[in-house]
C-alpha cells in the first residue's frame, strides 16, 4: 500500500508488557472478571473495556498491573485488553489495525491532548490517524472497537485501510461483512471488489492455524 503513510503502516499492534511477578497476573484476573461479568450480562465483545479503561495518552511500555492503579489506555491498550479477554472467554479473536480519515477538529484536539502528555503522536499523519480494534470470529469476522462501542461494518465513512493480524496464519482470507480481507496485509477498502477468482476460491478453504 504505497499510498499509505509508512509512519502508520509500520506500527505493530500494541502489546502490554508483564512483570515476572504476581502483580500483572492479578491485573489480568481482574480484567477477565470484568469481561466475564459483561458476558453474563448478555453482552458479547469488548464494549466494556472503554468503560473500565478510560481512553487517553499513556507512555509505553504499559504493564498489566498499572491498569489496576491507573485505568487509562489508548486504543492500543484497549485493543490488547479486548484481545486477551476475548481469548480467555474462548472467542476466536484477532487484532485489527485501522487507518482512519479524521476531521481536522478531532485531530487538533487529540494532538493537544497528546502534546500535553509524555506520549507521542506518532499515530497521526496529516489527516489520517492510526487506530486499533479487534476482530471476533474465525472465517467470518466482526470488527469491534474497544474504545467506543462501535462495530465497524466497512461502510463507515473514514476507514482508509485496515490490517487483520493473525500471527498463527501466514496468509488466508476472512469474510468481513461480505468483504474478503487478506490476513496480515494492509488492505485499502477501495480494493474490496477487486479480489480475483482464485482469491475467492482460496477463501473457501478452511484456515489452518493454532490458537485463533
Ligand atoms: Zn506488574
Amino acid at each position: 500500500m504505497s499510498d499509505l503513510p509508512r509512519a502508520l503502516t509500520a506500527i505493530a499492534p500494541s502489546q502490554i508488557s508483564s512483570h515476572a511477578a504476581p502483580c500483572c497476573q492479578a491485573s489480568r484476573q481482574w480484567l477477565i472478571a470484568q469481561a466475564t461479568a459483561a458476558s453474563i450480562d448478555g453482552r458479547t465483545g469488548p464494549d466494556w473495556v472503554g468503560r473500565r479503561i478510560r481512553w487517553g495518552p499513556v507512555v509505553w511500555p504499559v504493564y498489566w498491573c498499572q491498569l489496576l492503579r491507573e485505568p487509562t489506555g489508548d486504543c492500543g491498550v484497549q485493543a490488547a485488553i479486548a484481545e486477551f479477554t476475548c481469548r480467555e472467554l474462548g472467542m476466536p479473536v484477532r487484532r485489527v489495525q485501522l487507518i482512519l480519515r479524521c476531521a481536522g477538529q478531532e485531530l487538533a484536539q487529540w494532538e493537544l491532548l497528546w502534546r500535553n502528555s509524555p506520549s507521542t503522536t506518532r499515530w497521526i499523519d496529516g489527516a489520517l490517524c492510526y487506530h486499533e480494534a479487534v476482530a471476533v470470529g474465525d472465517r467470518s469476522i466482526r470488527i469491534l472497537d474497544a474504545t467506543e462501542p462501535v462495530i465497524w461494518t466497512g461502510r463507515e465513512d473514514g476507514i482508509v485501510a485496515l490490517r487483520v493480524v493473525d500471527p498463527t496464519c501466514g496468509d488466508g482470507l476472512v469474510d468481513w461483512d461480505g468483504t474478503l480481507i487478506n490476513l496480515n496485509t494492509w488492505q485499502s477498502l477501495e480494493r474490496h471488489e477487486d479480489l480475483t477468482r482464485s482469491e475467492r476460491q482460496l477463501a473457501q478453504r478452511p484456515l489452518i492455524h493454532g490458537r485463533v
